[in-house]
């Protein structure tokens, strides 16, 4: 149940209503809990965390350390930022310093996302091979549903320029589109973290979540999805199965698959026999 406080009627009458606005009013907004917060975490957005892929302006790695802080999410990974720690960050950041602080800086996206069984991408481009696609209300209810185990997973997001390039999507079990302006689809970098997490926020304090049907039979986690593309790719060179300019879009189509099916620990096992079999050499 979300919490609305009263406000306390604290207005003495003789008060101008100019000098309310100008003196009083600060004050009341200053000293009141805001009228619809809620307590500090939920257990569950404590698992889901918010990568940036090489975030080119520190301003928008602090305005989304203060996006995720209003919304009690606190995991911030960043990976090959241009620049940090630094004063603009800190600066946007406002009262959000200690997201900043706690943010862990990474070279490889496999170190950010390697260990979560369930990996969201957000980018507003339809990139040819599509992904399954969530928007960010039912992207949030799958996140709070898979990690309400305690399993961490991660939404990724791409640098400002050039948004999250393909080989970053082809990690991601699905993609997040924040519907938009079809015309003008592109929002600021914080700005997407910011829609993302209030959904996350809202959906936290909503009725229980149905758990997701698979989760008896866990999915293997990004970095063991990794292990085994990069051996099936190796048998599958080695039969010379995908050759030339399409060997690129086979890859990408094959990884897709299997990311859609979420593969548990147990296939994926079972996926790597597979692929010892189709190896030249039984590799
Ligand atoms: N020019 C880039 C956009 C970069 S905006 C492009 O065309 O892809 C920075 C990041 O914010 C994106 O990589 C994406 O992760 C997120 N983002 C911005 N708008 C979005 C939208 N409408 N839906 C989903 N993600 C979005």
């Amino acid at each position: 149940m979300r919490t609305v406080p009263q406000l306390r009627r604290v207005v003495h009458p003789s008060y101008a209503p100019s000098r309310f606005r100008s003196v009083y009013l600060p004050l009341l907004l200053y000293a009141t809990p805001s009228l619809h917060s809620r307590p500090e975490t939920s257990m569950s957005l404590d698992h889901i965390r918010i990568v940036l892929i090489e975030p080119q302006h520190p301003g928008n790695i602090g305005a989304a350390a203060r996006a995720m802080k209003t919304m009690s999410l606190s995991q911030l990974v960043l990976v090959r930022p241009r620049e940090f720690p630094s004063f603009e960050a800190e600066r946007r950041a406002v009262g959000a310093g200690d997201i900043l602080n706690a943010a862990r800086v990474v070279d490889d996206v496999g170190d950010a996302i390697g260990d979560c069984r369930l990996v969201v991408g957000c980018s507003a481009r339809n990139r040819g091979v599509l992904h399954e696609l969530f928007d960010a209300r039912q992207c949030a209810a799958q996140l709070l549903g898979e990690t309400a185990s305690g399993d961490p997973a991660a939404v990724m997001f791409g640098t400002e320029r050039t948004g999250l390039e393909n080989h970053d999507l082809d990690r991601c079990n699905y993609q997040v589109v924040i519907p938009a302006n079809e015309k003008f689809s592109s929002l600021n970098l914080a700005s997407a973290v910011q829609l993302v997490c209030y959904e996350l926020f809202m959906a936290a304090d909503g009725p229980a979540l149905e758990l997701p049907k698979r989760v008896a039979e866990y999915p293997g986690r990004e970095k063991d999805m990794e292990h085994f593309f990069n051996h099936l790719v190796r048998a599958l060179d080695s039969r010379e199965f995908l050759e030339g300019e399409m060997r690129e879009v086979g890859i990408m189509k094959i990884r897709r698959l299997f990311g859609r099916a979420r593969p548990s620990e147990g296939e994926l096992k079972l996926l790597h026999s597979l692929s010892r079999l189709i190896h030249k050499d039984g590799q």
